[in-house]
């Protein structure tokens, strides 16, 4: 039957970038349907009950910024929280949340189930309506015809997945759930670039058989911190300590004595496994001269006794399972309530995508998350955000936006894959952005929350809020500035414990904030504002002046650049016919298609001569 509406957007998958690209798309006002296999899942996490870490936590941040679902499920949800890096530069910090697997999935369906424009639908989608070039809806397993104007795939580890344990495999997009296979069929029909990939998964423990006693502690942060820029600690749960174990030699012996059974190692699977979160045979073969690798042992939740040991994913047969996690100090006697996997599914080659991401191939259709050869829950709900603006965006008739690289981790993260593509599921670090120090966990909103709101993205007590701490930050700057401490003054004598040498001339506020041994606690003490600003304006006062040097040079860097990026490259280009350019280069341009001068640098092997003459084509050209 054919669904008597039609929708602007209809988004497919209810996980990470399915749950935020729908919100998103119903903020903006579109006409939204989320279509899933089972509305019970909504918001699960397939692995890791936690949210966060270094990288990650910056674009969960951004997601919050723009309007997002992530960060404030996690405050509500996180049983433990940390800032990683904490006594690092502000760039590398990274606030990471293990979580209640059951209060995340609830968290997220309520936001689901309260946006308004937003319709919940349980059934596998498992044909795309096509006409043409471009998709116009979504045909369901139960032969359910919707149309739209725009459909956002974010199927995740589901298209063709097959789950291996040991050498005993069977069909299935993550334990407990159906694959989806017509959708895969009919994507392959489509002439998309398809690969295989792989992820894995540890055992789950069962609490009240481990040992706690010779394993050390690990208690969350005091003060709690919080994950969303509108969050409080009074809205997290109850918090609960992690703790850490060991591998040892005997655990490692065992992994090599056995792995001719892993479906890696004797060549069952063909797809690449995720380098940064590497299965513990992997790690055992990779760095064979360590004969111990920390385990973290996370509780799933509040209300359950199983437990996930953070650090040994495999996808050994299970009796191997249990000898490993019985040679762990601590889990001796411990009972393995579900095995370990790993997963093998389709991904689509991401320099097949617009950075809109839209396909290259058919109009219309967006891909977001996990199949476009990410890994995690912070990737996924990032691109899911930014597919469903684009979609909503398209449906209207607007040109499309993407962040650029250095404005958003979300930025890196397309820019990466759509230029690049990836070989191994690709998941985001610090070390991926060039311009750190601007992209920052804490300044996420700084950064995007005027852009989300001219997007639509943004609602009025966020905005609101938002407004308050950029014009505090803004006049406590200015203060600071015009703010002088005389030689010799009682101030100066203040601080002259800390500056172990006198003033020797005034100096502004904002000067002596720059040197080491001062910060803003210790200048608003001497010379305190008339405002009370709270704790996140003073830190983004004390960040942006105590780094002004660096940040301005970042910013100098980019204005460079931006020259390059405004440069458009029409997508016709004949790259054959621009003289002096290589063989290799003309082939790597004409696949990757770049829409920049910019993203034609950035492609690796892309020379700065080639770029030259690419200028020199285009201005004949013009
Ligand atoms: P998912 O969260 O997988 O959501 C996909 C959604 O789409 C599901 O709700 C599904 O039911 C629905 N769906 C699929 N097909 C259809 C269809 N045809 N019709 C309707 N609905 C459909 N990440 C890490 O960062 N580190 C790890 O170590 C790690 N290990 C993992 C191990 C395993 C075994 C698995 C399964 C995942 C692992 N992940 C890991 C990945 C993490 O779970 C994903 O990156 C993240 O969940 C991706 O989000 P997503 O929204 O793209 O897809």
């Amino acid at each position: 039957m054919d669904y008597p509406n039609r929708f602007d957007v209809i988004v497919i998958g209810g996980g990470h970038a399915g749950t935020e690209a729908a919100l998103a798309a119903a903020r903006m006002g579109a006409d939204t349907l989320l279509l899933t296999h089972n509305i019970e899942t909504l918001g699960q996490m397939s692995c890791n009950p936690a949210i966060g870490g270094i990288g990650k936590s910056h674009l969960v941040r951004e997601i919050d910024a723009l309007g997002g679902a992530m960060a404030h499920a996690t405050d509500l949800a996180g049983i433990q929280f940390r800032v990683l890096n904490a006594r690092k530069g502000p760039a590398v910090r990274a606030t990471r949340a293990q979580a209640d697997r059951a209060l995340y999935r609830q968290a997220i369906r309520n936001i689901l189930e309260n946006q308004p424009n937003l319709t919940l639908f349980q059934q596998a989608a498992d044909d795309l309506i096509v006409e043409g070039d471009e998709v116009r809806g979504v045909v369901t397993q139960g032969g359910i015809r919707f149309s739209a104007k725009s459909v956002v795939l974010t199927t995740g580890t589901f298209l063709g997945g097959v789950i291996h344990i040991g050498m005993q495999h069977h069909s299935g997009g993550r334990a407990g759930d159906p694959p989806s296979i017509a959708l895969a069929d009919r994507l392959r029909e489509l002439d998309l670039p398809v690969g295989r990939l792989k992820t894995g998964t540890p055992p789950r423990i069962d609490a009240k058989t481990v040992d706690f006693s010779v394993m050390d502690a690990q208690p969350g942060d005091d003060p709690m911190p919080v994950m969303s820029f509108m969050g409080r600690p009074e809205e997290h749960p109850e918090q609960v300590n992690c703790w850490i174990t060991h591998t040892n030699a005997q655990t490692h012996e065992l992994i090599r004595a056995n792995l001719d059974r892993s479906p890696m190692y004797a060549g069952v699977i063909e797809g690449v496994g995720p380098r940064y979160c590497p299965s513990i045979e992997d790690k055992v073969n990779r760095f064979a001269d360590k004969d111990s690798h920390q385990v973290f042992i996370e509780p799933e939740g509040l209300n359950t006794q199983e437990l996930y040991p953070n650090g040994i994913s495999t996808s050994l047969p299970f009796d191997v399972q249990l000898e490993v996690v019985h040679s762990i100090r601590g889990m001796e006697n411990a009972h393995i309530t579900r095995p370990g996997y790993a997963i093998e599914y389709d991904f689509f080659d991401p320099q097949g995508l617009w950075h809109s991401l839209e396909t290259k191939t058919l109009k219309n259709l967006w891909f977001a998350g996990q199949i476009n050869g990410t890994t995690g829950y912070e990737e996924a709900g990032a691109q899911g955000l930014l597919a469903a603006i684009n979609a909503v965006r398209r449906a209207r008739d607007e040109d499309s936006w993407c962040p650029r690289r250095d404005e958003a981790y979300l930025g890196v993260l397309v820019d990466d894959l759509v230029t690049h593509g990836t070989a191994e599921p690709y998941r985001m670090f610090t070390s991926r952005a060039e311009y750190r120090l601007l992209l920052r966990e804490d300044n996420a909103d700084l950064r995007l929350t005027e852009k989300g709101r001219e997007l639509g993205l943004v609602d009025d007590p966020r905005w609101a809020a938002f407004c308050e701490k950029r014009d505090a930050i803004e006049q406590e700057k200015a203060r600071m500035a015009s703010t002088w401490i005389q030689p010799q003054s009682p101030q100066a004598e203040q601080l002259a414990d800390k500056l172990k040498q006198p003033l020797s001339r005034e100096y502004s506020l904002a000067d002596l904030i720059k040197r080491p041994e001062l910060d803003y606690p210790t200048l608003a003490a001497v010379a305190p504002s008339e405002a009370d600003l709270s704790e996140a304006a003073a830190e983004q006062v004390q960040i942006q002046l105590k780094y002004a040097g660096y940040i301005d040079r970042q910013a100098g860097e980019i204005e460079k650049l931006r020259r390059h990026e405004s440069t458009t490259l029409p997508q016709a280009l004949d790259y054959q016919a621009v003289d002096g350019l290589s063989n290799e280069i003309r082939q790597k341009l004409s696949t990757a298609r770049p829409e920049t001068l910019a993203q034609a640098a950035r492609i690796p092997g892309v020379t700065p001569a080639a770029i030259s003459m690419l200028l020199i084509h285009l201005k004949k050209k013009q």
